[in-house]
């Protein structure tokens, strides 16, 4: 049996499973990581630049860079990857998809249920009066002059990203995605260097998992099973291999 046969039977023989998802997911989308050796984004950024304590104390700087990630993300389309995963719900075996990512990828390839522990690029709000608004608007400030700091309608004041910064408190769905890791008994780790916390805990509260990675992770000694390559083409064939074994009598 192949690496990939004996995870399709690991998520068949599990009776709930929970994906948990990072910016390896979508680098196959041409959205860069921030870890992946030689192209990711912290390479070139220096990740207090992008904190809370970066854009209160020095907006215009925060914004310089925050642009970086605001670009990398605009204009993208789900790959195979994301795809594969969404198939894997609509088959019944994926319950529920907890991402760290903010680039909404995983609603546009149609998984039902995405918990965003880092909230998303949906919403961006006022810093002083927190009222919400579209994040189209935050996007449209931050296309236009390569300087300005995007500003509220409401109050004048800063706007901010709805996305969890470093130094922010966790979004709700933090909570929600903690709930499904202990009802969870098996999850699918997906692209993720597994080392920006509390996020990572995830996994280990569900105490069972599997990896799909590109480079080695700090819980690979722990993982049932570990396969070491791009998630698209893997997670496809994955896929693959539980309908063929849902369709020679594979209980699920
Ligand atoms: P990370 O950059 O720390 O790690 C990404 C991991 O994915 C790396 O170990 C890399 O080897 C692997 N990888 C990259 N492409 C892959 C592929 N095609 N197939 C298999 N593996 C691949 O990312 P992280 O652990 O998610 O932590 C970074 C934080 O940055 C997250 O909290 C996330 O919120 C944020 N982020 C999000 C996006 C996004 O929304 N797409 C992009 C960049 C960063």
């Amino acid at each position: 049996m192949s690496a990939i046969d004996d995870l399709a039977g690991l998520l068949l023989d599990s009776n709930y499973v929970i994906a948990f998802t990072g910016a390896g997911m979508s680098t196959e989308s041409g959205i860069p990581d921030f870890r992946s050796k030689g192209e990711g984004l912290w390479e070139k950024v220096d990740p207090e630049l992008l904190s809370i304590r970066t854009l209160r104390a020095d907006p215009k700087l925060f914004y310089r860079y925050y642009r970086l990630l605001d670009n990398s993300v605009q204009g993208k389309t789900p790959n195979q990857g994301h795809q594969a995963l969404a198939e894997l719900s609509r088959l019944g075996v994926v319950r529920a998809v907890v991402t760290q990512n903010i680039d909404g990828l995983h609603q546009a390839a149609g998984s039902p249920r995405v918990l965003e522990v880092h909230g998303g690029v949906q919403h961006c709000r006022c810093m002083r009066c927190q009222k919400e608004y579209p994040y189209a608007m935050l996007h449209e400030a931050l296309a236009g002059d390569g300087e300005a700091v995007p500003l509220s309608p409401c109050c004048g004041a800063v706007l901010r990203p709805g996305v969890v910064l470093f130094g922010d408190m966790m979004s709700p769905d933090f909570t929600r995605a903690q709930q499904e890791a202990f009802r969870a008994d098996f999850a699918l780790v997906l692209g993720t260097s597994l080392s920006v916390y509390p996020a990572a805990e995830i996994p280990l509260e569900v105490g069972r998992f599997a990896i799909i990675n590109r480079e080695p992770t700090p819980f690979e000694a722990q993982a049932v099973l570990a396969i070491r390559g791009a998630i698209g083409e893997n997670l496809a064939a994955v896929t693959a291999a539980v309908r063929a074994q849902r369709q020679s009598g594979h209980k699920l």
